[in-house]
C-alpha cells in the first residue's frame, strides 16, 4: 500500500465539447503543490485492484505514477479516455469514482434526464464500431469502458443503488441485519406481506404496488435532504426501509407474473 493522491480538473479538458472533469494519479504530496486545482482527494490505493485490468492483459505500466501517461505516445495527458495528443483510447480504471465518470457532483439529488444525456455522450466517444480499424488494445478498452459507463449509469440511476454507492464512498455500508429498524416499523411490513399474500386479484396487488411506489417516492425525497445535510445515519435508515419496500414490491411483481401465466 502506497499513498497516493488523486487530482481532478473540472473541465480542464473539452472533448467534443462535453468537458468533463479529468483525474491523474500522482505519487508524492510535493507534486500537489505545483499543480492547478480545484479538488484534491487522498486514497489509499492498493496496486492490485488499480491495475487490474491491464494486469490480466499483460500491459503492465512500470509503476503507479505514469499511470496518468498514454500507452501509446507516453505523453501525459490529463484526460481518462482519449489521449489530447495521439487521441489513443486509454486504458480503464475501475476504480473512478462513477459521478466524476459521468460528470455529476456528487450528490444524491440529481437530474435523471441529465444523467441519460452523459451517458449517451460518454457511450457514444467509446462505441466499439469506433474502433474496429484501431489497435486490439483500443478494441479491448473499448469494451472496457462501454461496460463500465453502463455500470456507472445503472448504479447512479436507480436511487436506492445510488444511495449505497454514496455510502460507499464515505466508507460506510447498509447493516445486514435488522436490528436498526423500530418494531413498529418491522410489524407494517410483516402486515404488507400479509396483505400481498392474500391478495387474489390483479387489481388487488396492482394496488398495493402503486401505494408501495408512492411510498418510495416520499423516501427518495427524504434520503437527498438526508445526503444534503451529510446525515449519513438517518440516511442509512431510509435506505434501509426503502429495501423493505422493494422486496415486497418484488412478491408482487411475481405474483402477478404467475397469475397472468396461469
Ligand atoms: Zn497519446
Amino acid at each position: 500500500m502506497r499513498r497516493v493522491a488523486r487530482i481532478c480538473y473540472a473541465n480542464a479538458n473539452k472533448i467534443n465539447g462535453l468537458g468533463y472533469t479529468s483525474c491523474r494519479t500522482v505519487g508524492t504530496t510535493s507534486a500537489l503543490a505545483t499543480l492547478p486545482r480545484l479538488q484534491v482527494e487522498w486514497e489509499q490505493l492498493g496496486a492490485a485492484p488499480y491495475l487490474s485490468t491491464q494486469q490480466k492483459r499483460g500491459y503492465v505500466p512500470d509503476n503507479m505514477s505514469t499511470a496518468s501517461n498514454c500507452w501509446n505516445c507516453k505523453k501525459d495527458t490529463t484526460d481518462r479516455m482519449l489521449c489530447q495528443h495521439c487521441k489513443h483510447l486509454q486504458d480503464v480504471n475501475t476504480e473512478v469514482n462513477y459521478f466524476e465518470l459521468m460528470d455529476f457532483p456528487q450528490t444524491f439529488a440529481l437530474e435523471a434526464s441529465m444523467l441519460t444525456k452523459r451517458f449517451r455522450q460518454l457511450q457514444s466517444l467509446v462505441h466499439p464500431d469506433k474502433f474496429t480499424n484501431k489497435t486490439s488494445r483500443e478494441q479491448s478498452n473499448s469494451a472496457d469502458w462501454s461496460s463500465l459507463i453502463n455500470k456507472a449509469y445503472k448504479t447512479l440511476l436507480i436511487p436506492i443503488e445510488r444511495g449505497q454507492y454514496l455510502l460507499k464512498l464515505h466508507g460506510r455500508q447498509i447493516p445486514q441485519d435488522n436490528s436498526a429498524l423500530d418494531k413498529e416499523f418491522l410489524m407494517e411490513m410483516m402486515e404488507r406481506n400479509e396483505e400481498v399474500d392474500e391478495a387474489n386479484t390483479k387489481q388487488e396487488l396492482e394496488d398495493i404496488h402503486e401505494s408501495l411506489t408512492k411510498e418510495l417516492e416520499e423516501k427518495v425525497k427524504h434520503l437527498s435532504k438526508h445526503f444534503a445535510g451529510n446525515n449519513l445515519e438517518e440516511a442509512t435508515a431510509v435506505m434501509v426501509e426503502m429495501k423493505y419496500l422493494l422486496s415486497i414490491q418484488k412478491t408482487i411483481k411475481n405474483k402477478l407474473q404467475s397469475l397472468m401465466g396461469s
